[in-house]
């Protein structure tokens, strides 16, 4: 029989329905902050008997476990534990008082928070009395490790609550929480909402927790107490790596490598991050990096603890020392979570650049699955950009892959601080070849991210310039004597009109009359333009200068001037169009008028 009666006091009264009514979209953590008391509890314990701790008696023969319970007749959920239990004054103290003030505590920060929902992460401390957001009613059943009665209280939702303080069907040592699911809770009477939010939030808790529903259950615990990141990387073996990555990502395929993390103090966290096969462009890469404080889950994908382009791998961060029960933007500018990022990102620049120095074949094997990664991860942090650097590779048009030190080196004598770069190897073939027959290597940037990559290059690299191969003529391509054709000039204009800039030079390839180049500059003003208007953003479009180049070595270059003026022009345009079509520019009129004027040509032949 309850012998004591109290009530939540009148201030703290409204506690009940703002836990209910506020927080009822992440209600789930719930089950997550009352099996990790439970969890708790028999920590406690085991190391009370560690301490060699006289009342607390050796480690039960069933071994120390959680139970979580559901009978759909009873509508309850109940989570129960043989761990250090409390006396009747630690109830009083701890569920009545300590919990409580807890409790509200978080309510009162969680009020405040402008942003709402979102403002604490994971709801992480809300405690025992987050139950009250799935029941109506909750017992808590006890009885000390250190022997005396048992306990039962019993509270509803209204706040007032009873204590049997001789509740003689109280386990023999530990707790058990009874949870009379209402309406709100309704949906965890069903099995695999239960099993679902254990193997969200306890998958990897450090003590076994067995689901059953009324007879039925299994000997199997749904968590893995010791998960890898705990274990030393020296005892972990790829298939290790490799399961644990199946399993906790849902992912059938092999991660490409990872990264172990275990950081002392003063930082003391564990983690292991996982490469993905990342080879699209970064706006569609979703990865995955869990936080879990001492192996609780607290959420996914936390931005204000890993810098975001972290967030495109897959991982598991177990950070201890976090303060998750404040609010986000406290998070934001906490020196401690600045220094987790820092140490994470030296990691990882420092996997690269070991793989790059002890494995060149095999990290050139696997560079384009994370060169996306690794160029955002430059762009968005100098750091990591400065940390990895030397790691960072480039795909040549004609195969194989060079640092941008190799490249430059190859090209001192050639080309010195010009690095040439092809952004579409079928359509700009006719340049690509041009420049390798020379001699010049060419590099393949085929995303938008590798041409803001370029850019960071050149801002960090003095001097160096990017350009692609239809911006401009090396040196190296041009003979010695230029002669200009002031007739053949007057032919071209006559075609072309005002649409480009024209002139004269000697190229060594005399069989190629003549080429079209757009300037780099007004080229990457056009893209950016072109890529904001895309975004649905006000840009207007931007002109960009071409200049056709007339080879004044080219045999047809110099025939033009002894030809009739009709035919000199038809050829004229003809050489134009082929130049628009080798840069890709051509329209579907031009295309007509291109086929037009070559049948024309045919029939003189
Ligand atoms: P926290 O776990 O963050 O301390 P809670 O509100 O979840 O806050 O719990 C308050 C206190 O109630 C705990 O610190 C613990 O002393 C006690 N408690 C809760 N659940 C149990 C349990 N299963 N066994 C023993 N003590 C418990």
């Amino acid at each position: 029989m309850a012998d004591i009666k109290g009530g939540i006091g009148v201030e703290r009264e409204h506690i009940f329905p703002v836990i209910k009514k506020w927080l009822y979209s992440e209600k789930e953590i719930f089950l997550r902050e009352i099996v990790s008391n439970a969890t708790d509890a028999v920590t406690k314990l085991r190391r009370l008997i560690s301490l060699g701790e006289e009342t607390a008696r050796d480690i039960p023969d069933e071994g120390f476990r959680v139970d979580v319970i559901l009978d759909k007749d009873e509508a309850t959920l109940t989570v129960s534990d043989n761990g250090i239990g409390m006396t009747l004054e630690e109830v009083e103290k701890y569920i009545c008082q300590i919990a409580l003030s807890g409790a509200l505590d978080f309510i009162e920060k969680y009020e405040g928070e402008s942003d709402g929902k979102n403002g604490i992460i994971g709801h992480f401390g809300l405690g025992f009395y987050s139950s009250f957001m799935v029941a109506d009613t909750v017992d808590v059943i006890t009885r000390s490790y250190k022997g005396g009665n048992g306990v039962k209280w019993t509270c509803d939702e209204s706040g007032s609550y009873t204590i049997d303080s001789d509740y003689s069907d109280a386990p023999e040592r530990g707790t058990v929480i009874v949870m009379h699911l209402g309406d709100e809770g309704a949906e965890y009477l069903e099995e695999s909402k239960v099993k679902e939010v254990l193997n969200k939030y306890c998958a990897f808790m450090p003590c076994d927790i067995f689901f059953s529903q009324g007879e039925e259950g299994s000997d199997e615990a749904v968590n893995d107490k010791t998960p890898l990141w705990q274990k030393n990387p020296s005892e972990c073996t790829d298939e290790d790596y490799k399961e644990f990555y199946h399993k906790v990502f849902n992912d059938y395929k092999d991660p490409l490598f990872w990264i172990h993390i275990k950081a002392d103090y003063p930082l003391n966290f564990r983690g292991i991050l996982y490469f993905p096969k990342i080879n699209t462009e970064f706006e569609s890469l979703e990865g995955q990096v869990k936080l879990y404080y001492n192996q609780v889950f607290v959420a996914d994908n936390i931005k204000e603890v890993i810098p975001d382009y972290l967030l495109m791998l897959k991982g598991v961060l177990d950070c201890p020392e976090l303060p998750l029960n404040v609010s986000r933007s406290y998070l934001q500018n906490n020196g401690y979570v600045a220094k987790i990022s820092n140490h994470i990102t030296k990691k990882v620049a420092d996997k690269l650049t070991s793989m790059f120095n002890l494995d060149r074949e095999g990290y050139e094997k696997q560079w384009n699955d994370i060169k996306t990664f690794v160029e955002y991860a430059c762009l968005r942090d100098q750091k990591f950009y400065s940390k990895a650097e030397g790691a960072i590779l480039y795909e040549k048009c004609s195969g194989g892959y060079t640092t941008i030190d190799e490249y430059l080196d190859s090209a001192k004598d050639k080309h010195e601080n010009r690095v040439y770069y092809a952004s579409d190897k079928v359509s700009q073939s006719g340049y690509i070849s041009m420049f390798e027959e020379s001699g010049i290597q060419v590099l393949l940037l085929p995303h938008v991210i590798d041409t803001q990559f370029a850019q960071l290059i050149e801002s960090k690299k003095d001097g160096i310039q990017f350009l692609r191969v239809d911006s401009e003529l090396d040196s190296s391509m041009k003979g010695d004597e230029n002669n200009e054709l002031p007739e053949v000039l007057e032919i071209f204009k006559s075609v072309v009109g005002e649409s480009c800039e024209i002139k004269f030079e000697s190229l060594k390839d005399e069989a190629l009359p003549a080429i079209l180049t757009v300037s780099e500059n007004s080229r990457r003003m056009a893209d950016m333009m072109r890529m904001y208007a895309s975004m649905g953003q006000n840009a207007p479009t931007f002109p960009t200068e071409s200049t056709l180049i007339l080879n004044s070595a080219s045999p047809i270059i110099k025939s033009l001037a002894e030809k009739d003026s009709e035919k000199a022009c038809l050829i004229a345009k003809h050489i134009y169009s082929l130049c628009t079509l080798t840069g890709g520019k051509m329209n579907g009129d031009d295309l007509k008028a291109f086929l037009k004027d070559s049948y024309s040509i045919l029939s003189m032949i």
